[in-house]
């Protein structure tokens, strides 16, 4: 069993001494401070050269199957575009026989079959770590027999970054086992097991935030650790790492002591008691660790967390956990907030839902789709999920409770987190969007929000809950908002939706806490997606009437600026006679059966209620409160902190920020060229930071 560890892709612009940004390594070893060595491969592949010191937070796990996909992809800096995009990356890594997928090809875009995997390199396998490519075979929906007439030549191959699109086919067929057809020195291979996604490593565990750090080396001394004790201790990854203390000493070589722990659980560094080749303790194989017994800290899962006993707590409740703060008056259910009401029921310290444990992604999700938007509260009370005790225990001691008191305590919220299916969801930091997904799929019983055709008539529907912008970053300009992210992404991968949203959830392309394509994007308040509704009537983009065909090569023409480009039939055959637009293939738009050409064509928005931002992998958001344009409000479930880092508690906070509002309130024009340094400290963290935007349909 190979160790998902094992590689890693630079992801830090500083250069170090053999490494760049995008080149892909393998760990030779880790030091003490958690530093690795690395080695890293050529752009072909092959066998790993040149290495050095690296820093863990300058580097990106990869299994070894992505590694071999992201090192055919050149140049190296393209391979981080990919990860960019999460989803799409990680249904490439899934991809399977005879799925679906689209692919840049000669300046536009081809429909193909997945074939095989093909792994490139020398033939005598002599390489360490083989690039991986795609054997596609080009579909054509206008002539499906075409391709079939033809004798059968070698098929072409592909690399990750080509693939665009993927509609998963829903027969899954394993990629075929060793079925050689052998092009040039390129043999195929079936991946045995499909790996586990492993981009989760980067960014999970608990935070460890400057402001709980620094008594970490008195509270060691304070709590007086000894040989035996229970310990917690973060690892160079900021995953918190359990175990027992079985030596202490000073180690051959060291200053100050030590502590050699055995940990609960098996880590791919550690040994069975040995440091440095000298034998202090012995256990099970891969579980023995040293560090300096100031790193540690007694195991905080068997304290419960107490009130501190500093003194300024006096403002804050003496007790920070809590069950429910007065008695329940009952299972009756609270409106969303009303604008005029939210700044006296939610504004403040100790407001909010409350953090605790890298809860942020559910505190700041939940915060954002039910304190003032009403759009799942039908959801959340009929009486089919009335029934089920996950959604009962939500409505109750979340929706219920902050929009009747203004605040959530963490007991409440661990609480329903022990219900999520998983231990994962109990302790670990995860991602909006699978929370978001669990939430609308198992306890609001929702289909999918989304139904996306890919194609167009001839094409297949995707369901999904979030929608995840794939796009390339030349598409755009280098601060683009919402709207253009969404209509490239459309455009380029040839997607519509099939009706409206009841809720748009759109993710920005970004990835992790280290790379973001754009250095700021501005949210759209408000979402035009008339031109991206499947059978639905739109305007000719020159005189007005009934369009007919778009193009996306016209969509791409910096000349023509402005929208998504459909044309009327007359406008197609004019704008296309011209010279520099002969080759254009515009595509025939579905119409529905009736439709009278003179009738106009109303248009359908989305308003913006809620941006989820994340800055150094903790999560925050900024929400909409009412319909002035000023009514925004800021909600961070660990703004501050009471106590030490064992016993104290978070203290959330919600802000109201009309400056966002008049920010946002300005014109297109003057939006896209803002100016960063002038903004205020909240407008930027909405502007550089943000990770989701959250519209539903307009209430008037
Ligand atoms: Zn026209
Ligand atoms: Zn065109």
């Amino acid at each position: 069993m190979e160790s998902i560890d094992k590689y890693f892709i630079v992801t830090r612009t500083k250069t170090r001494k053999g490494f760049s940004r995008g080149s892909i390594g393998r760990i030779e070893a880790e030091t003490q401070t958690g530093d690795i060595v690395g080695l890293v491969y050529g752009s072909g592949g092959g066998t790993a050269k040149s290495g050095g010191l690296l820093k863990r937070e300058e580097t990106y796990s990869l299994t070894r199957h992505q590694a071999q996909l992201l090192l055919f992809v050149s140049p190296a800096s393209r391979r981080l575009e990919i990860l960019c995009n999460q989803m799409l990356f990680k249904v490439i890594c899934e991809l399977a026989q005879d799925d679906l997928v689209v692919v840049r090809y000669k300046k536009g875009f081809q429909p193909c079959l997945v074939k095989n995997l093909m792994q490139i390199g020398r033939k005598d396998g002599s390489d360490d770590l083989n690039m991986l490519g795609f054997e596609l075979q080009p579909v054509s929906p206008q002539n499906p027999d075409k391709l079939s007439s033809k004798k059968p030549a070698p098929l072409p191959v592909f690399s990750a970054a080509d693939i665009i699109q993927v509609a998963q086919s829903s027969t899954k067929q394993p990629l075929r086992d060793n079925h050689t057809i052998g092009i040039n020195r390129r043999t195929v291979s079936r991946i045995n097991s499909l790996p586990i996604m492993g981009s989760r490593n980067g960014f999970l565990g608990k935070k460890i935030s400057s402001q709980n750090t620094p008594d970490i080396k008195s509270l060691s001394n304070t709590y007086q650790l000894e040989v035996g004790s229970m310990v917690e201790m973060a690892s160079d990854r900021n995953v918190i790492l359990y175990g027992v203390i079985r030596w202490i000493g000073v180690p051959a070589g060291k200053k100050g002591n030590w502590a050699g722990i055995e940990l609960d659980n098996e880590v791919g560094t550690c040994t069975d008691g040995t440091f440095h080749g000298q034998r202090y303790f012995t256990c099970q194989g891969n579980r023995a660790v040293f560090v300096p017994l100031e790193m540690c800290v007694p195991d905080g899962r068997f304290h419960s967390p107490s009130p501190s006993s500093s003194a300024d707590t006096e403002e804050f409740p003496r007790t920070p956990i809590v069950t429910h703060i007065e008695e329940d008056k009952g299972e009756e259910d609270v409106p969303p907030l009303t604008e005029s009401e939210v700044l006296r029921v939610l504004e403040g310290k100790m407001k909010g839902i409350q953090g605790h444990f890298n809860s942020c992604y559910l505190d700041a999700t939940l915060f954002s789709l039910f304190t003032s938007s009403m759009t799942l509260d039908r959801l959340l009370q009929s009486s089919a999920n009335a029934e089920m005790s996950i959604c009962r225990q939500m409505r109750r001691d979340i929706v219920n409770h902050l929009r009747r008191h203004g605040f959530v305590p963490a007991e409440n919220v661990m609480n329903f987190r022990k219900q999520l299916g998983c231990n994962t969801y109990v302790t670990e930091e995860k991602d909006p969007e699978e929370f978001i997904a669990i939430l609308f799929q198992r306890i609001l019983h929702m289909d999918p929000l989304l139904k996306i055709r890919f194609n167009g008539d001839s094409g297949s529907s995707q369901d999904a809950y979030t929608h995840q912008i794939i796009l390339e970053k030349n598409d755009v300009g280098p601060c683009p908002s919402v709207q253009q992210l969404l209509e490239t992404s459309f455009m380029s991968c040839n997607l519509k939706f099939e009706e409206v949203p009841l809720c748009l959830m759109v993710q920005m392309p970004r990835f992790g806490k280290n790379f973001k394509m754009f250095p700021c994007i501005i949210p759209s308040t408000e979402l035009d997606i008339t031109d991206l509704l499947h059978q639905s009537p739109r305007e000719c983009f020159i005189c007005g009437h009934l369009a007919q065909h778009e193009c996306t090569q016209c969509f791409r023409d910096r000349k023509l600026p402005g929208r998504i480009k459909q044309y009327c039939w007359t406008c197609n055959t004019q704008v296309h006679s011209h010279p520099s637009r002969q080759g254009h293939t515009p595509r025939s738009l579905a119409l529905p059966a009736e439709l009278s050409v003179s009738s106009p064509v109303s248009r359908t928005h989305m308003q913006l209620f809620a941006v989820l931002c994340i800055q150094t992998s903790h999560y925050v958001s900024f929400v909409k409160y009412g319909p002035e344009p000023q009514s925004w409000m800021f909600f961070d479930s660990m703004a501050d902190r009471s106590g030490d880092d064992h016993t104290g508690y978070n203290i959330p906070e919600v802000r109201a920020c009309p400056e966002v509002g008049d920010f946002l309130s300005q014109s297109e024009e003057d939006l896209a060229c803002v100016n960063l340094s002038q903004t205020s400290g909240l407008v930027r963290r909405l502007l550089c930071d943000s990770f989701m935007c959250l519209y539903q349909q307009c209430s008037r």
